[in-house]
């Protein structure tokens, strides 16, 4: 391989791109060849159309470093979102934050859900509440698709707050509030609409997960208890508080926590109890309406 001035070996564009994908492909990483192409558009700044284009030229030693570094990082199984910084979500480009969960696609089913509810209803000022907001991605995402919806979005934790908060700004939405709160301790309002998407991984399943989210997604966004149902319960128990006459209830589930979900809703007389699969065909979103 031809040798430049300062003794490094020169490199296309390509070739770096090839080194990428052999050291993730070294460290297990799935789709090496997706990511490190990605992580070389993030570096070069480019579009993939870009890259193209000018995969034949030859990187400097500056963006060669910084390639490395992030290739490194991406080694390491730091999930490749924490590492760009962001996630693509309805449409909408979303920061990410180490210490918040980061939006899945699973999850914009629930979004679609709330969406066909709130035209169905054509009110023209709705309020609703995300709670365990995370990044924000669901509640932001409803309120930018829905013009003149209110949205609170609430969650525990400082940095998920903060997130959302950047988020809300980043995308300019219009009309919310973001609460600190520990579940409902804060919220004293009713609602038209509660979407949720909590916590609901089964502790002990947890530690089986691939290392992406094991090791560097929060914990606290992941656990739900040892059933994986905690959260379900104790949002259920209070919504009918929260809700107004009429009002729906929507949480994200895992895959196998239908009938659970369903049977809590049932206990504290939701009506029009139904579930909707993900694109995969999982059970994905349980909604209910406050009788
Ligand atoms: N609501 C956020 C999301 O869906 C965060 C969920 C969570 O932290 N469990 O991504």
């Amino acid at each position: 391989m031809p040798v430049n001035a300062k003794g490094n070996r020169r490199m296309t564009q390509y070739q770096l791109v090839a080194e990428g994908i052999k050291k993730l492909n070294e460290h297990n990483v799935p789709d090496a060849d997706i990511d490190a192409e990605l992580l070389w558009l993030f570096v070069s700044k480019q579009d993939k159309m870009a890259y193209i284009m000018n995969r034949q030229e030859e990187v400097t030693g500056a963006v060669r470093s910084s390639y490395e570094a992030v290739i490194d990082k991406r080694s390491e199984r730091i999930p490749l979102q924490y590492i760009t910084g962001t996630q693509c979500f309805m449409g909408y480009d979303f920061e990410t934050a180490p210490e918040v969960l980061i939006p899945r696609y699973d999850t914009e089913v629930l979004v679609e859900q709330a969406n066909h509810l709130i035209h169905d209803l054509h009110s023209d000022k709705m309020s609703v509440l995300d709670m365990c907001c995370g990044s924000g991605c669901i509640g932001l995402s409803v309120a930018l698709m829905n013009p003149g919806v209110h949205i609170d979005l609430c969650d525990i934790s400082d940095s998920a707050i903060a997130l959302t908060t950047k988020n809300a700004k980043r995308l300019a939405v219009a009309d919310y509030t973001v609460i600190k709160s520990d579940l409902f301790e804060k919220i004293d309002k009713k609602y038209d609409m509660i979407v949720s998407n909590p916590p609901y991984i089964e502790s002990d399943v947890i530690d089986g997960l691939m290392p992406e989210v094991r090791d560097h997604e929060p914990r606290l966004a992941l656990d739900g208890d040892m059933d994986g149902l905690k959260f379900y319960k104790a949002i259920t128990e209070n919504a009918e508080s929260y809700l107004n006459e009429k009002g729906y209830i929507l949480f994200e589930i895992g895959n196998h926590q239908a009938y659970d979900v369903q049977q809590l809703l049932v206990d504290r007389r939701f009506e029009e109890i139904r579930v909707v699969k993900d694109l995969a065909g999982n059970d994905r979103v349980v909604i209910g309406r406050k009788a």
